[in-house]
């Protein structure tokens, strides 16, 4: 079993790699890619177990670009361990990720919900390899009693259009599709029923976008039909995977119920390695 979408404790994931690649093991998974937001810091770890587990390891990524103020998540996909191209970009990302959430504990604090993120900024700032994003901010506003968890805090106050929501800035789909694909990488769509966007897709393609993401714990039968039929009409490959954050992440899925058929993954290697 395949599972191209997973995140660790290194951006909002609740496991760290080794952790995350025994569960994926005892799942039954046996090729996995670790697609933590705008970093690649779980790489080396997430390698090495996965070479001792005997599975499967793909380098992956999910960075967030911005269009009309909507974000848009783009997977990206590596055939060796090493991406240095992307590190500027990254890193830039991960600074901005960190000044964001600085202002929304801000605007929580004036809408009389104080929170404390001096533990999750502080690990950001002594290991700057490491994300930190809304869901951090949504594990302080639990801590601090104000929620009863993530979902409750996206749906109440950070989620889009809620009062301590503050919209990104940062690089367009295009921009990221281009930066994976020059650094010898295949991008595909995230969850594009999540995005709720397709009239973009052409123009995704248009920027080289291969690949789109079919197979999703929040794509239900109805999307992954009219996503794999659309990936055949415009030739383009299909990724999928879970995207587990752990438990009690906000976001509940099993591990091993949501997979990419070993066929789509065969044309996607081929592809990456080619
Ligand atoms: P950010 O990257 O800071 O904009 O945070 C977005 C991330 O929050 C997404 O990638 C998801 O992992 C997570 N997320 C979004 N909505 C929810 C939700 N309702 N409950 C839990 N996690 C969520
Ligand atoms: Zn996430
Ligand atoms: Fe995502
Ligand atoms: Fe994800």
């Amino acid at each position: 079993m395949i599972d191209l979408h997973l995140h660790t404790s290194l951006s909002d994931g609740r496991n760290p790699p080794a952790e995350l690649v025994r569960l994926c093991l005892a799942a039954g998974l046996r090729t996995i890619s670790v697609t933590d937001h705008d970093t690649t810091a779980a790489w080396p770890e997430a390698a090495a177990a996965t070479a001792r587990a005997g599975i499967e390891f793909v380098p992956g990524i999910e960075i967030t670009a911005v269009l009309d103020g909507n974000d848009v998540h783009v997977l990206g996909y590596f055939p060796v361990l090493r991406a240095p191209l992307l590190d500027g970009f990254l890193a830039d990302q991960r600074a901005d990720r960190v000044r964001r959430v600085r202002r929304m504990a801000r605007r929580l604090t004036d809408l009389g919900l104080p929170i404390d993120m001096d533990a999750e900024i502080g690990a950001a700032e002594r290991d700057p390899s490491r994300t930190i994003g809304r869901p951090h901010v949504a594990d302080a506003l639990v801590r601090a009693g104000h929620c009863v968890d993530r979902t409750e805090a996206f749906d109440k106050y950070i989620g889009e259009g809620c009062p301590a929501f503050i919209p990104r800035q940062g690089a367009t789909p295009e921009d990221v599709i281009e930066l994976i694909m020059g650094a010898g990488g295949l991008a595909s769509l995230a969850h594009p029923a999540l995005l709720g966007r397709d009239e973009i897709i052409p123009m995704l393609i248009a920027a080289g976008l291969p690949a789109i993401e079919v197979y999703h714990s929040e794509h239900d039968e109805f999307d992954r039909q009219r996503y794999r039929r659309a990936a055949e009409k415009s030739n383009l490959l299909c990724t999928g995977g879970s995207d587990y954050h752990g438990e009690e992440s906000g976001r509940p899925v099993a591990l091993g119920s949501v997979t990419l058929p070993a066929a789509e993954f065969e044309r996607f290697r081929d592809r990456l390695f080619a």
